[in-house]
């Protein structure tokens, strides 16, 4: 072996090597943010070893040989969620449609700059909510990124949607005679339900996304209805075969009946939800289940004056039912669509978030603490103490006084390994 003929480098590398393993990273922060409790530290000094916060505090002595990173002028806080994302989908999906004009190979290259602007934008875990006809790829990427293959944020993943023929997720507008793969799995029956979960399981999802409502086309603006998918008996079904796996169910639901059948049958959280009604509201308290409300998305590239009937109608009902959402106390994750709109720019649901209601600590913990507890991670992530993975960002400034700092990260830290600085 190579190590008999340089013995002398193999020693070293052999005396070397447990020091390499105990490597510890120091970080000099100028402020840390309490998330839970609202509360900032001055001067603190976090140690990081093995991807894990060691230590914290003011008295914290550094070891020698630490790597020092010198955050004095910086506000620090956890990593941020984005539990709503779509890596596999660009912004310009509406113009290049990418199931019919792009590879799944070029799709998931696609994804991997994406995962990329997404952790260096201070996201540091990601939901992605369904690959819109990449099939897998999410699942390749959620474990390219695992295996240390590309850098990203921490995945759970979706692969494809259920969805059902007529609504949502199908390519419209083609002749019928024209077969072509379609943005979800269209379910239209007991079996193709069941057989459609059991495959996404043996594929490696993570969550099962069900369409319980259609999309903003299907509106009716008369009387701002969504459109229900599939009956109140078939997502039971989506449920009882989800909860077989133990797979959590994330509905996107925008309001009445198909979002209302959602909670009560036990989906984990509503996605958008712009619709919901009381109802629906105090029994997602009741349950404890999560909201995520991509308020952003919803709203045109263009000035508000110049949105169309359906998008201020829409606007408008997000923001009424957002306010009354936060205080009934219904927990809301932070997730944007973002895929919908450009990557690395997920955070700016924020402002909004505060324009509507929130404190900016409340938006905070919404993508930090509230987002790790329903992605079943708050062990491991979303707060900043002892024994969780050293996921830290820093912001020049203080965002509990200017929440839009989010915007313009100046560090990150995933696992304790340092991707910007
Ligand atoms: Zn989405």
């Amino acid at each position: 072996m190579k190590c008999s003929a340089l013995l002398l480098g193999c020693l070293l590398l052999l005396s070397v090597s447990p020091a390499l393993a105990q490597q510890v990273t120091a970080i000099q922060a100028g402020a840390v943010l309490d998330v839970r409790t609202g509360r900032v530290d001055r001067d603190v000094v976090i140690l990081v070893r093995d991807g894990l916060i060691e230590a914290m505090g003011k008295d914290v002595s550094v070891p020698l040989g630490s790597e020092v990173v010198d955050l004095s002028d910086q506000f620090v806080l956890p990593g941020l969620f984005d539990t709503h994302s779509h890596l596999l989908i660009q912004p310009d999906y509406a113009s290049n449609n990418p199931i019919l004009y792009k590879s799944v190979p070029y799709r998931a290259i696609e994804g991997v700059a994406a995962a990329r602007d997404a952790l260096m934008a201070g996201f540091t875990t990601v939901r992605d909510l369904d690959s819109e006809g990449a099939d897998w790829a999410d699942v390749a990427l959620r474990d390219a990124i695992n295996n240390g293959l590309v850098p990203g944020p921490r995945m759970q993943v979706a692969t494809r949607s259920l969805s059902i023929t007529g609504g949502y997720m199908n390519q419209n507008g083609l002749a019928p005679q024209i077969d072509v793969p379609q943005y979800g799995f269209l379910a239209d029956s007991d079996d193709a339900i069941v057989a459609e979960i059991r495959r996404e399981v043996k594929y490696g999802t993570d969550w099962i996304k069900l369409y319980a409502t259609g999309t903003t086309r299907h509106i009716n603006l008369e009387d701002m209805t969504p459109l229900p998918q599939f009956e109140r008996d078939e997502i039971a079904l989506v449920m009882q075969e989800a909860a077989r796996f133990r797979i959590p169910v994330a509905a996107h639901a925008y309001g009445g009946p198909g979002a209302y059948n959602a909670v009560d049958l036990g989906a984990r959280s509503i996605e958008h939800g712009m619709l919901l009604d009381d109802r629906t509201l105090d029994l997602m308290v009741q349950k404890g289940t999560f909201w995520v409300p991509t308020l952003s998305v919803y709203m045109g590239d263009d000035a508000p004056e110049d949105w169309s009937a359906r998008t201020t109608a829409i606007v408008s009902a997000h923001r009424k039912t957002f306010a009354r959402a936060v205080e009934k106390g219904v927990r809301i994750a932070y997730g944007t669509d973002v895929g919908a709109i450009p990557h690395g720019e997920s955070a700016r649901d924020f402002s909004y978030m505060v324009a509507y209601g929130m404190t900016p600590l409340q938006a905070i913990q919404s993508a930090t603490v509230v987002s790790a507890e329903l992605m079943g991670l708050d062990e491991i992530a979303g707060a900043l103490q002892p024994g969780m993975a050293a996921d830290i960002i820093a912001v020049e400034g203080n965002p509990l006084e200017d929440i839009s700092l989010l915007g313009s990260v100046t560090f990150v830290m995933k696992d304790g390994v340092v991707y910007r600085q």
